[in-house]
């Protein structure tokens, strides 16, 4: 049974009870983090850390706890589900007022601070997805203006990432106006004559974590890489597609749209990146 915090406690997940008047259930009004640990290590923390409290002030909740705060209570719940392999999951929404109304509650409540952890499988260099790739299609961007909040409000990327499901595929690309953004649940990469591409960070898409860990080893690594914009047909026309989140890691697309993506295998440049990685968190968790 798995170990949950919820509002300053440690329980069993069968527990924990919120009430239904909580904003998060009522709206949606919260914010999130996905923070992977390997060995019991939590994973680019302190990044992980500032982008919640980007995410907090972009809904004007005030930060319950200041970041050794955070690391003590997430370290704890990781230790208590047993270290090892794991992706901690962190909410925090508006909280539990009398009345439902749209309007913040005068005076504001306490907020509701849960977070929970799942077995994380850790991709290796020889996963299904490293040595055959993934597939994607893409499809139009149907989401607000403020991609770059971690907002619990995730009902259009839930639609995207099921209708890739549905058409056998594991991620939707998002077209906005011509142009590429992002994946419903992760950042997207292409190469095209041995350069990397990336949209830049803006409003649309959400800057991830492992989204600026690949470019700050690709810099590292002397590996071309710019922040720019992607039009479709670029995409389409892409020597390689990757596609990175703090769960997955950087994967190879090598189908879009049920058409290949370069020969249809993962990339040269994917190879040389994927080995980067993994060095790197060697290097922090020892996996
Ligand atoms: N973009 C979206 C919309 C996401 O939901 C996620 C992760 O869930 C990402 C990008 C990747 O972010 P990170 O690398 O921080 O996991």
């Amino acid at each position: 049974m798995s170990t949950v915090y919820l509002n300053g406690a440690f329980m069993a997940m069968e527990q924990a009870r919120i009430s239904p008047m909580d904003r998060g259930f009522l709206f949606a009004d919260g914010v999130y983090e996905v923070i992977p640990a390997f060995n019991g290590v939590l994973f680019r923390f302190e990044e992980h850390l500032r982008r919640l409290e980007r995410s907090l002030s972009a809904l004007y909740l005030i930060n319950p706890h200041d970041r050794a705060g955070w690391r003590r209570r997430c370290e704890e719940l990781i230790q208590r589900n047993g270290g090892g392999n794991l992706s901690l999951y962190l909410q925090i929404t508006r909280g539990a007022a009398d009345k439902r109304d749209h309007a913040f509650p005068d005076p504001p409540v306490s907020p509701t601070v849960f977070m929970s952890t799942a077995p994380l499988t850790v991709p290796t260099e020889d996963s299904p997805d490293r040595i055959t790739g993934a597939a994607a299609i893409t499809l139009d961007d149907i989401r607000w203006a403020r991609c770059d909040i971690k907002s619990i409000s995730l009902l259009p990327n839930i639609l995207l990432r099921q209708q890739a499901i549905a058409s056998g595929a594991r991620e939707a690309i998002l077209i906005h106006d011509g142009f590429v953004t992002e994946g419903a649940a992760s950042n997207v990469f292409i190469v095209k004559d041995g350069e990397i591409a990336t949209p830049p960070a803006s409003h649309a898409i959400l800057g991830g974590i492992t989204r600026d860990l690949v470019i700050e080893l690709c810099r590292e690594q002397d590996l071309p890489l710019r922040e720019r914009e992607i039009s479709e047909a670029e995409l389409g026309d892409a020597d390689e597609v990757w596609i990175s989140s703090s769960t997955r890691d950087v994967v190879p697309v090598v189908s879009l749209d049920g058409r290949p993506v370069g020969d249809g295998r993962p990339g040269e440049t994917w190879k040389i990146l994927a080995r980067h990685y993994i060095a790197f968190k060697r290097r922090l968790c020892g996996v």
